[in-house]
């Protein structure tokens, strides 16, 4: 007796619906996608309890006529391709007619329906893929399907879901996702009877974005816009504060669709290295448009993978638009806002934006996308951006040199072994100020230093605290990079300093010539065990000569596999941190610069190792803690 028979179609349909519908947000994501190609302008996502009692998505798309209802039920039906041909050529988010199939296949589905063109709609029951009853019904021009008890019939597969919070965030994630590709439609997601997600659908990605990072986020991304080896690329970053623990908020769109792409992380990543902690990463949106055939975009509904021609073209493109939105970030336009009262809001689930918020974020961003359109409503002491690069960089090298002879006027003394932990007594240091404030520019007023570490002020309606620590390492760091990029040679020692080393760092230094040297330190081999260093960089002293030269090789040790580029920012990273140990106090005068350099040329508002310059503290914050205003 043979074994084999044939399945029947019931079993047929729950193993295809195994497929398709994994867990109630493959539902979503399917029904959202087919609500998108059915032109849709607006969506609305309804879940109880994870989606898996009942999950409902509404559209005002084109409806199905009723003479296609049947067909829209039966697998591999579709309208979406007719040719071999259209297969190479997709425009839709769907084309394999497997959706509505496997869904009713698994649950019970009630759809009502409606196109333009008839006068009544058309309510279809189905309960695990059979249809049983359709008939007309009174509704607007569109879809809704609703489907309740998923998986009804499949109980093994609904013992693996997870706790129905999973589910709804996981249904939360993809809506996400739905907003920031589609600026132009409005979705809505209700979940347990809550409105989580409302995007506008005005068309701007600026509104989509700011109903999923939301308003405060918002306030200090930055705008990302410009084309470059082929490719365009626009939306936003967020990096410093913004920054996230894992990559859950870098998302891509490639010619309109949610993408995923280890080449597309790690050039955004690269870019914001130093705005970014060690450990965390940036949050972003960036649409890419790229010709059709320079992209493998793998279109099977789960692996959201992309392959790019030219791989190398692409990160490169990316990498240096990002930095450039990034460049002029100002330190005190944007400083990380520090909240007085408790922050209620759940930092995953951002709360539905008012139409004052949006106006408020839009105005914050685009302020700064198009930095000179509007100079009168910049304060003055930003007016100056639009000077020529050629300018700023005049004015930089003409700077003093940032260390100087310690004096009495000795601010910083506490630093850094402390890092400014133990606070000074002794406090001749209002009337000092007053100096300090002098050539500053008008708007910002100086208190003092707090616990001998950070200066505060009052700047643009806010009390600002300016880490001086984070601020003089900054500027290093990017003295260096100048000093770098105009091939300066580094400072020659009179006698070379002499370092013990193993023959595996021997042969780290022997492989690494060309990147140390690239910043101006020059080691030789000195006997078996020895080196000796010739030349340092110019900012660091003699004393940190050991110390400095220990840890780059440790960095290089660490960094191993990577770039020529991020080889030599890491030295120079462990540079500056050693310059800025060696650079002992602040003086009176280094002070007054440090600041002074700081607003002039807008360093970037975060230490080479991602830590913010500037926090401040708004003046609403503070009247709201006195109880001179509500909440
Ligand atoms: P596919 O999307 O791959 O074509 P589906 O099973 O998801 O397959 O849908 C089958 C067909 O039903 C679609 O081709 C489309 O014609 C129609 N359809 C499904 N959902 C909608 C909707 N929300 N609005 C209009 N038509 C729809
Ligand atoms: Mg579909």
């Amino acid at each position: 007796m043979g074994k084999i028979r044939l399945l029947n179609d019931s079993m047929i349909g729950k193993i295809a619906a195994g497929e398709v519908v994994e867990r109630p947000v493959s539902a979503v994501k399917e029904l959202v996608e087919n609500s998108l190609d059915a032109d849709a302008s607006a969506v609305t996502v309804e879940i109880r309890e994870g989606g898996l009692s009942y999950l409902r998505v509404t559209d005002n798309g084109c409806g199905i006529d009723e003479s296609d209802i049947r067909l829209a039920f039966e697998r591999h039906a579709t309208s979406k391709i007719t040719k071999e041909q259209d297969l190479f050529s997709i425009q839709t988010l769907g084309f394999r007619g497997e959706a509505l199939a496997s869904i009713s296949a698994v649950s019970h589905v009630v759809m009502t329906t409606r196109t333009a063109l008839r006068d009544t709609g058309v309510k279809v029951v189905n309960e695990g893929g059979r249809i049983l009853k359709i008939e007309e019904a009174a509704c607007t021009v569109g879809t809704t399907i609703l489907v309740t008890d998923l998986f009804f019939n499949t109980p093994v597969r609904k013992g693996f879901l997870k706790k129905d919070s999973t589910e709804a965030s996981a249904v939360h994630e993809i809506m996400s996702q739905f907003v920031l590709s589609r600026p132009d439609v409005s979705f809505r997601l209700i979940s347990n009877g809550k409105t989580m997600l409302h995007s506008p659908g005005d068309g701007q990605l600026a509104s989509a974005a700011l109903t999923i990072f939301g308003a405060k986020a918002m306030k200090s991304m930055r705008f990302v816009e410009g084309h470059s080896s082929g490719i365009m690329l626009k939306g936003y970053i967020g990096t410093g504060e913004n920054a996230r623990g894992n990559r859950g908020q870098e998302y891509f769109f490639i010619n309109g669709r949610m993408m995923h792409s280890q080449l597309l992380s790690s050039a955004v990543e690269n870019a914001c290295r130093e705005r970014v902690m060690i450990g965390k990463f940036p949050v972003c949106a960036l649409h890419i448009q790229i010709a059709f055939e320079a992209v493998d975009v793998n279109v099977h509904p789960n692996k959201l993978e992309v392959r790019f021609r030219d791989e190398s073209a692409v990160s490169e493109a990316v990498q240096s638009l990002v930095l450039e939105a990034l460049k002029d970030t100002d330190a005190l336009s944007k400083p990380v806002e520090m909240q007085l009262t408790p922050d209620t809001v759940n930092n995953y689930i951002q709360p539905v934006p008012s139409s004052a918020d949006l106006r408020d974020a839009l105005k914050h961003t685009t302020a700064h996308a198009f930095v000179t359109t509007d100079v009168s409503a910049v304060p003055p002491i930003q007016a100056d951006r639009n000077r020529s690069e050629s300018a700023a960089f005049r004015e930089a090298s003409e700077m003093k040199p940032f260390i100087r002879p310690v004096t009495d006027f000795d601010l910083g003394k506490a630093q850094p072994a402390d890092d400014g932990l133990s606070v000074k007594k002794d406090c001749e240091k209002a009337e000092q100020m007053d100096t300090i404030l002098r050539d500053l520019p008008k708007q910002i007023r100086i208190f003092g230093a707090l616990f001998n570490t950070y200066i505060l002020a009052e700047y643009d309606n806010q009390l600002i605290m300016i880490d001086q620590h984070a601020v003089h390492e900054r500027l290093l760091f990017d003295r260096l990079m100048e000093e770098h990029s105009s091939q300066h040679n580094g400072q020659e020692l009179l006698i070379p300093i002499i370092i013990s080393v193993s023959s595996k760092e021997q042969q780290l230094i022997e492989e690494n010539r060309g990147v140390f040297e690239s910043i101006g330190l020059v080691m030789e081999r000195f006997g078996e065990h020895d080196i000796a260093v010739r030349t340092i960089p110019v900012v660091l002293g003699e004393t940190q000569t050991a110390d400095f030269v220990r840890e780059a090789i440790d960095e290089i040790e660490k960094h191993r596999t990577v770039t020529f580029e991020s080889k030599r920012d890491a030295i120079l990273q462990t540079a500056c941190k050693h310059a800025v140990k060696g650079g002992e106090a602040l003086t009176e005068d280094q002070l007054r610069s440090l600041l002074n350099d700081m607003i002039e040329k807008h360093v970037t508002p975060t230490c080479p190792h991602g830590r913010p310059l500037v926090v401040s503290v708004s003046k609403r914050e503070i009247e709201k803690k006195f109880k001179r205003i509500q909440d």
